[in-house]
């Protein structure tokens, strides 16, 4: 339950609309029963307010037109006192004379095709079979975590991903599904084989722009949202019948939780789809958005408008969201988008509050916007702010650009490419964004001194869905390269991102060369661009193997998993290396309670083998030339005793002494 002292507080800028009342009740929307439905909306300017309630969710068939009352702290309210059930619903609201258009909720949970009304559903019929007994797997620590990005529909939609229900959140689900040699896994199977900890689904709740009634016209990645607490239609089997959707998103969720897999919503509130005709501005105009000085909509999202989370009735509208999403939906986690947008206060309470009800929840997101906003920086979560948050993690973009050059010019490589002078931007990723003292800090790509104040404050990561994918990134700034040198400096890469602290972010496909065929914003590029040639896998066994076992390292010694900034600076040590392009670091296993009393990593990020000295004698875990030494199946690789490494040009080296 909200608590009224924590709207208010804050340093929150002034504006016209502080004055507005705050309503702290926790019944916005509808609350039903068989018995009686109670509709409420908020909005303090309208001087009078409609429900209508209709047969279906789309078309005619208008059933009634009831008044609504107005009520407390700028409150309308109607009570229907007969079964409503299957109903749908829209509001209208008149503002100084004029009437609003028929619009649905912003608190609305289930809708008709293509979200133009609200649905009245019973939420128990929306429950799979043995939901009751659903379990998240267990996180001890953020650090534990290695996160699988995937789009519902990239995920089945291929031919050779084998799978019946293609583009739903149903065919995710599947299992049993195989390549067309019918040698390997995909779809869930294989994300299950792969070893990762969490999928995050890129936006799943209700957006905007493809047309529900006709999917396969349209494909978009979902980053403009329509209703926050509605899972989005054309992923489901029926659009029309709204408990569908929620049904087959629970099953999703279900299916991934058997596995031991969670799952995280990637959540875009930083703006909405609409800007003048969304629910929220018709409801209450200019409320829930931030202005610029001349009071128009501001644009630090670069998408229209920007949300104002530090206005009481915007925190608590996401707030309330994030707790939906977990206690009707079971999720583990969430990636804000632009988190850069929220203000600090209203992020570290929903921090604090979602940890209260899931004390293992994984929070993330992107510590910057797309523009300027007229909040202060330091009130904003960004990256530099980072520190201030609470248990919320932000993106290393210093890692992600030190490994393969920046994603805004597509020449630039990087450390894993080759490209000179990257060692600091890559030690820094490697001691995940901490203070360290082996770490020149004057001499990173982006930032100039350590952000993170423990390694769960940092997503380690080189790719994600914006932007181009590693594979090409590596063909386009890496052109002169073979392609098996190319696929050496993404196992590199890889390499890096999996054995740097902090928390581990792969995106999908990249553990078989996933391509967009160049398109680097392929937020609404066809399926043929976007869609995961499972065939790929079959191409490319080696490299899914690697990356398999590297997550399995990674999971079995907690030495690359250190959870204080503290254990960082002071476990693990920098070799001085006199070859530029060349990184090594040894991690005191025994000191972080690792079974291996010391780890060595060597990084070569050049086109030329190089030879390091070592102290006393290792054993190879992983060979030089970013290949497992023995079978990735076995639970115990063999060895071989070193006492001085080559390693070959674009490699990864993992070493121990027992
Ligand atoms: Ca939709």
């Amino acid at each position: 339950m909200l608590i009224l002292t924590q709207l208010f507080s804050g340093k929150a800028q002034k504006s016209p609309f502080s004055k507005y009342p705050v309503y702290t009740g926790t019944d916005l929307g509808i609350s039903y029963t068989p018995q009686r439905s109670v509709f409420k909306i908020w909005a303090p300017t309208a001087r009078a307010a409609e429900l209508r309630l209709y047969h279906s969710g789309t078309g005619q068939h208008l059933a009634v037109t009831v008044p609504m009352v107005k009520s407390k702290n700028g409150t309308w309210v109607t009570t229907v006192f007969t079964d409503q059930k299957n109903k749908f619903y829209t509001f209208r609201v008149n503002i100084n004379g004029t009437w609003s258009d028929e619009i649905t909720d912003p608190y609305v949970k289930a809708v008709g095709v293509n979200g133009k009304r609200g649905a009245v559903v019973d939420m128990k019929d929306t429950n799979p079979l043995n939901w009751e007994k659903d379990r998240s797997p267990v996180l001890k620590n953020p650090a534990d975590a290695v996160i699988y990005e995937l789009h519902v529909r990239d995920a089945s939609l291929h031919n050779s991903a084998g799978i019946k229900h293609k583009g739903k959140f149903s065919g995710l689900a599947e299992t049993g599904t195989l390549t067309p040699d019918g040698n390997r896994s995909t779809g869930l199977d294989h994300i299950k084989d792969l070893g990762v900890t969490h999928v995050h689904l890129l936006p799943s709740y209700d957006y905007n722009s493809v047309d529900e009634s006709n999917p396969e016209a349209g494909y978009n990645w979902g980053y403009d949202p329509l209703h926050y607490n509605v899972p989005e239609g054309s992923y489901a089997s029926n659009p029309y019948e709204p408990t569908v959707r929620i049904l087959e998103f629970k099953q999703l969720v279900q299916a991934f939780h058997q596995q031991g897999i969670g799952i995280i919503m990637d959540v875009v509130y930083n703006h909405t789809a609409l800007t003048e005709k969304s629910n929220f501005n018709q409801l209450v105009p200019g409320y829930y958005y931030r202005q610029d000085k001349g009071g128009k909509f501001s644009n630090a999202t670069a998408c229209g408008n920007e949300t104002a989370s530090e206005r009481p009735m915007f925190r608590k509208f996401m707030l309330e969201s994030l707790l939906y999403w977990v206690n009707e939906y079971h999720i583990d986690g969430f990636r804000f988008d632009l988190m850069g947008v929220h203000d600090i206060e209203t992020m570290n309470l929903i921090s604090r509050e979602l940890h209260k009800i899931k004390p293992d929840i994984l929070l993330y997101g992107e510590g910057w916007t797309a523009g300027a906003s007229p909040l202060p920086d330091s009130l904003r979560a960004l990256k530099a702010n980072a520190a201030k948050l609470d248990r919320i993690a932000v993106f290393s973009d210093d890692l992600r650009d030190g490994i393969k050059g920046s994603v805004f010019e597509h020449a630039d490589r990087g450390f894993a490419s080759g490209k000179p002078a990257m060692e600091e931007s890559i030690k820094f990723g490697v001691v995940a964004s901490c203070p360290h003292p082996q770490v020149d800090y004057k001499k990173i790509n982006y930032s100039k001194a350590p952000w993170a104040a423990s390694p769960a404050n940092t997503v380690s990561y080189c790719e994600c869905h914006d932007n181009h994918v590693l594979f090409d990134k590596l063909a386009i700034s890496a052109s002169t390269a073979t392609v098996i040198e190319r696929e050496q400096m993404q196992r590199l890469a890889l390499s890096i991102v999996l054995t740097s602290q902090g928390i581990s972010f792969l995106h999908a496909g990249t553990e078989f060369m996933r391509s967009k065929k160049g398109v680097e914003n392929s937020y609404n590029s066809p399926d043929s661009i976007n869609a995961i040639d499972w065939t790929l896998k079959s191409l490319h066994p080696g490299l899914n193997g690697y990356v398999k076992e590297l997550i399995s390292m990674r999971k079995k010694h907690p030495a690359f998993r250190l959870q204080t900034a503290d254990a960082i600076a002071r476990f693990i040590r920098f070799s001085a290396l006199t070859i530029p392009g060349t990184i090594a670091f040894e991690i005191d296993g025994k000191a972080a309670g690792d079974e291996w009393s010391k780890i060595m990593v060597c990084y070569n990020g050049t086109p030329a083998d190089a030879e390091i000295p070592l102290t006393g004698k290792w054993e190879k875990y992983i060979h030089e030339n970013n290949r497992v030494i023995a079978d990735p199946q076995s639970d115990v690789p063999g060895s071989k005793e070193v006492n001085k490494l080559k390693i070959a040009s674009y490699s990864c080296s993992v070493l121990y002494q027992q």
